[in-house]
């Protein structure tokens, strides 16, 4: 039986585990997919401290090694269910690979964003396609964007890019923008942003692996019409993955884990890191911010058991 296990080999669950093993503590970091989360969307990260510019890949690869070199252990799996033994206190972690035991349970499972599901949009993910205007939207200085969605999250992302954008279209699949009445109006009132209800996108158009265009589609008459654009910022909400948590921790309406910010849910020896987590900013350097903080608060549970 580990200590400590952590869900999730994001910069939350990664950053987790260094502390967890430099505090002598076990440690098993089981990761589904990516070593590195959803830093590894980023070819370019310019906004962690300590690296002017830096590749996510290359930044995932350094936390990964950090992590691994001081002692954490990292598994290829996908964890599907928790059950807690009460009466011995430790938590039982289900994977199509078999189970792990723990005295205590990192949740950092990140989130993501909802795609559209059309053709090659994967691929196109940090070749145009992207999520966070915060993070990507000094690529397309000057450039012509796309923010694809109309409720509050698309029209704050709207309105960072409208400063640096010479043309920004709003793609909103509704005949008016759900975000807050004031922020629609201030968006309407911009001489270079454009906004089309209605509509939906059909395709993407690329070209050598770079997104060029949008094809979209009025619902209404079923006019399709192409539009040229450096990139788009997806805003079509965000879907953590926190399901298989629902019967242990206590979970908002939109699926984010309600914790503090040393990450504790009121959950026996349960802590919550990152992305997955009920707060205002989601950044790699929230995320490092987070994974420090649960894994100090797991270390305390384990010493006091
Ligand atoms: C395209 C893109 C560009 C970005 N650019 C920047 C940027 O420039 N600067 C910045 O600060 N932030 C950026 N971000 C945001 C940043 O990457 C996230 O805020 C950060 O990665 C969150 O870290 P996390 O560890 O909480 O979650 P994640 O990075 O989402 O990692 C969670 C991990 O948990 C795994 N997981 C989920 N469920 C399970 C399960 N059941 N079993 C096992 N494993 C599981 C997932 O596969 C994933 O690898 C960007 C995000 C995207 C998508």
């Amino acid at each position: 039986m580990k200590d400590i296990i952590i869900i999730g080999a994001g910069p939350a669950g990664l950053t987790a585990a260094i502390y967890a093993v430099r505090a002598g503590k076990s440690v098993t970091v089981i990761e589904k997919s990516t070593f590195g989360g959803q830093m590894t969307f980023s070819p370019k990260i310019e906004n962690y401290p300590g690296f002017s510019e830096i590749s996510g890949n290359e930044l995932a690869d350094k936390m990964v090694e950090q992590a691994l070199g001081l002692g954490a252990e990292i598994e290829c799996a996908e964890v599907t269910a928790i059950a807690y033994n009460k009466k011995e206190k430790f938590y039982t972690l289900t994977t199509p690979d078999g189970d792990f035991e723990a005295k205590s349970v990192i949740i950092a499972v990140g989130s993501h964003h909802r795609r559209l599901g059309l053709e090659g949009e994967e691929e196109l993910v940090g070749h145009g396609i992207s999520f966070c205007a915060v993070c990507d939207g000094a690529f397309y200085t000057g450039g012509e964007i796309a923010v694809i969605g109309g409720g509050n999250s698309a029209a704050v992302e709207a309105l960072l890019l409208a400063k640096i954008a010479k043309k920004l279209t709003i793609v909103q699949n509704l005949p008016d923008l759900t975000c807050e009445a004031n922020t629609a109006a201030e968006l309407k009132s911009m001489e270079n942003v454009e906004i089309i209800y209605n509509t939906v996108v059909e395709e993407y158009v690329s070209e050598g692996g770079e997104l060029t265009g949008i094809v979209v589609k009025n619902t209404e008459t079923g006019d399709l019409s192409k539009l040229k654009v450096d990139g788009i910022f997806l805003a079509v909400g965000m879907a953590p993955a926190t399901d298989i948590f629902k019967d242990i921790a206590p979970i908002d309406p939109y699926g984010y884990l309600i914790a503090s910010d040393d990450g504790d849910m009121g959950c026996e020896g349960v802590f919550a890191a990152g992305d997955c987590r009920k707060k205002g900013v989601r950044q790699i350097s929230t995320a490092t911010s987070d994974g420090a903080c649960a894994a100090l608060a797991a270390c305390k549970y384990v010493d006091s058991l």
